[in-house]
């Protein structure tokens, strides 16, 4: 039972603006894989340029993996729920991504990159963000790190917050720092487990652009139900200063949910695939450099 209302966190709760259903496609070498956050929510979302997911247990949706390919401007993040990825770039950096870990790579002025699945068979579930970097930032020296699931700082939910868990990715919930901070967007990513029926409460600016991707079972959100494999955008409403998440109570599962949200950098957005500048111009630039090979 959830009673304790006295410690709310928030009071005054964002509504959902939107729900939406990802675009099934398929991606490098014929990975299928679902794009929830596509081009045309790029300003709505913004510093949010894409956000991807998959999940299959048939190889073939997968095997092909995500050879060669450039990136300029702004900051890839890969969460993988199951199943193991290989990168390689042309810095020299290689890792190994297992289930629970995450990669954060900051392709800044250029970096070529592959992500291969190092598996033949099995399951491979995750998400893929694109998170954008500032104009004064676009042009840094790449960076990358792998988080182990271990260097992922966990928040458990106690008293009205009971049966939640959060594995802080990046930002801060509830007094826990997440494994990743940036300065420029301030994003926080949480991946959120819910047992049935329990709740959970985040503060957020009412700036910041913010969205929920429940991927098991089913939220509430304010009046709105949020099922399965869809995005709630949250209405940026004035004064309003968080968010109340719900999970259902039919079922034993629970449900589980990526929050997202950022400051938004209100620069222009120019994208030619895996290229994400500020104007046309700089798009040519970012093509010729790489088809001259000053990417790598
Ligand atoms: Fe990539």
């Amino acid at each position: 039972m959830s009673t304790a209302t006295t410690s709310s966190l928030v009071t005054h709760p964002r509504i959902v603006e939107r729900l939406v259903q990802g675009q099934a496609t398929s991606d490098g070498a014929g990975v299928k894989l679902t794009r929830v956050l596509t081009q045309n929510l790029q300003r709505r979302l913004d510093p949010f340029l894409m956000l991807d997911t998959f999940g299959s247990d048939a190889a073939s949706d997968y095997i092909g993996g995500f050879p060669d390919h450039p990136h300029r401007g702004f900051e890839t993040v890969t969460y993988m729920l199951e199943g193991r990825m290989r990168h390689k770039d042309s810095a020299g950096h290689e890792g190994l991504l297992t289930p629970g870990s995450v990669q954060w790579m900051t392709a800044g002025r250029g970096v070529i990159h592959s992500e291969m699945p190092e598996q033949q068979e099995g399951r491979m579930e995750g998400f893929q963000l694109w998170l954008n970097l500032p104009a004064k930032s676009k042009m840094r020296e790449p960076w990358y790190r792998d988080i182990r699931p271990e260097e992922i700082p966990v928040w458990r939910g106690e008293g009205a917050e009971a049966g939640v868990t959060a594995h802080v990715i990046a930002g801060t919930t509830h007094g826990v720092s997440g494994a990743m901070q940036r300065e420029d967007t301030e994003p926080l990513y949480l991946d959120l487990h819910f047992a049935p029926g329990a709740t959970f409460e985040q503060p957020l600016p009412a700036a910041h652009n913010a969205f929920v991707y429940v991927y098991r079972g089913e939220l509430q959100v304010g009046e709105t139900a949020v099922r399965r494999q869809r995005m709630a955008i949250l209405a940026n409403t004035a004064g309003g200063d968080g968010v109340r998440l719900a999970a259902g109570v039919e079922g034993t599962e629970g449900a589980r949910a990526i929050l997202i949200a950022g400051r938004p950098l209100n620069e222009p957005i120019a994208q030619y695939g895996p290229f994400v500048m500020n104007t046309n111009e700089e798009i040519f630039r970012a093509v010729e450099d790489f088809r001259a090979g000053r990417l790598a």
